[in-house]
């Protein structure tokens, strides 16, 4: 039964818009989007009471009718991208925006897109230029490779490669390295898509060289690497280094492509990771082109970096797919200020943030959990205790799945909520905070902290516990 009574009681549009506690609402944001939450509050209310549900009288005042609709105005004003405070410790985190900009290349950034630029102009001879020109150098200079090319992200590399070089021909690939990295990329998917025909070699766990050399034929286009950064096999299990597979690659004259994922340009081994190798290893070992991403473990934007041969390079860039896929500004802005910074490989490690959080020493990451624990405890809120304890960070982005940094995490709890709802709470504050549920225990990673994010977490958990 509809209940008439209720339903007459609803106020009307202008007399919510009527109510002062909208005037602030209204100040500040578009009428039209006020006006608009006001419309869905009350068809939400008459919803509810058309299906019989007997929504509390006193949600049917203008009054409360207005602050429910301010809210949601607020809520429809917000950008939909922002800012998140990341405590997982998941240092390139997929979810979370991967890596972090360096100061550099932020700076960078904001200078370049303020004023025009030689983008695509050759200052020297006053006429059209090329914007793959602006990183190619650096590249060539800190990897040693012959030629370079850059591209909107890695998986649009591995596809103009594949396309470039091996279109209507066979791709030789081991069946361990068949890999699907997050976000749906799968190798045999975007092999498929390229019209490389895949040609997939060895058992899941062990491949040999024979077996390569076995699959070559005549409509051979490429034998193909993919580092296998996103899981790890342990046991029974046989790769063919690169280095080999050079051996095979000039006795047939077939090109040798390594799609490496996370783009290391740094050993990694000196902040006490496990070996990954590096752009500058594969290169050495004799890939003709190695593909990387611009975002995951070289700290820089989300970009596809081509390094290699300078023919196959050139055959990969006049692609007319690679205008579609094609680097744009900001990105090439940042990602050369980044690059810059691995001139001196100690710069690099202290101002590239994805690499400065790896290095981040134990007892600076203790001390910076107890100066966290010791703040919260200073708010003097008998509802809220914090302790440390000691874990494991993640590198994340789909690389060094073994690694797991020592770490030191503090432990929030807050009397009456259970840690699952603290973690809603959490998520749902002004500056989300997303932390990690483990053993029903709240935890948070300060490795991942960066510039107020601590201070901004104490005044989220002392409003939650007050
Ligand atoms: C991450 C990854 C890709 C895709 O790189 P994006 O920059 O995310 O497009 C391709 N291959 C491997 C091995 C990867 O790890």
């Amino acid at each position: 039964m509809v209940d008439q009574n209720l339903m007459a009681r609803l106020p009307k549009v202008d007399q919510v818009l009527a109510e002062p506690i909208l005037g602030e609402a209204l100040a500040e944001l578009p009428r039209a989007l006020v006006l608009e939450a006001v419309r869905t509050v009350l068809e939400e209310l008459r919803a509810a009471l058309l299906s019989g549900q007997a929504p509390m009288p006193q949600t049917l005042t203008a009054v409360a009718v207005a602050e429910a609709a301010g809210g949601r105005a607020r809520e429809s004003a917000r950008p939909s991208l922002r800012r998140l405070i990341n405590a997982t410790g998941v240092v390139v985190h997929t979810n979370l925006g991967r890596s972090l900009l360096a100061e550099a290349a932020i700076q960078r950034l904001l200078e370049l897109n303020r004023t025009y630029t030689n983008l695509e102009y050759d200052l020297a001879k006053g006429a059209r230029g090329s914007r793959y020109v602006h990183v190619a150098g650096i590249l060539r200079e800190i990897t040693g490779a012959e030629a370079a090319l850059v591209v909107n992200n890695n998986a649009a590399a591995v596809y103009l490669c594949l396309q470039s070089l091996a279109e209507g021909r066979e791709a030789i690939v081991s069946r361990g390295q068949l890999v699907e990295i997050g976000g749906s990329f799968r190798i045999p998917d975007v092999m498929a898509k390229s019209g490389a025909i895949l040609k997939e070699v060895g058992a899941t766990n062990k491949t040999h060289l024979r077996d390569y050399e076995k699959a070559i034929t005549s409509n051979t286009g490429l034998l193909l690497k993919v580092h296998t950064s996103n899981f790890a096999l342990v046991g029974f299990h046989q790769e063919v280094p690169l280095k080999d597979l050079r051996v095979l690659a000039d006795r047939y004259h077939i090109p040798l492509m390594e799609d490496l994922g996370s783009g290391v340009l740094l050993d990694l081994a000196r902040f006490g990771l496990p070996k990954e190798p590096t752009v500058q290893e594969a290169l050495a070992d004799g890939a003709d082109l190695v593909t990387f991403s611009g975002d995951k473990l070289l700290g820089g934007p989300q970009a596809g970096i081509i390094l290699g041969r300078t023919d196959f390079i050139e055959r990969v860039r006049v692609n007319p797919l690679n205008r579609a896929l094609r680097i744009d500004k900001l990105t090439l802005a940042a990602l050369e200020a980044t690059l810059e910074l691995y001139r001196d490989p100690q710069r690099a490690a202290a101002e590239i943030p994805t690499l400065r959080m790896l290095a981040t020493p134990y007892d600076e990451l203790r001390r910076r959990a107890a100066a966290l624990v010791r703040r919260l405890m200073a708010l003097g809120l008998p509802r809220l205790k914090a302790i440390t304890l000691e874990g494991q960070s993640r590198v994340g982005g789909g690389a060094l799945p073994l690694a797991a940094p020592r770490t030191r995490l503090v432990q929030v709890s807050v009397e009456g909520m259970s840690p699952t709802r603290l973690e809603q709470a959490l998520r749902a504050a002004p500056t989300p905070v997303i932390a990690r549920l483990e053993d029903g225990r709240l935890l948070m990673d300060v490795r991942t902290l960066v510039g107020d994010d601590a201070r901004v977490m104490v005044e989220i958990l002392a409003g939650l516990a007050a």
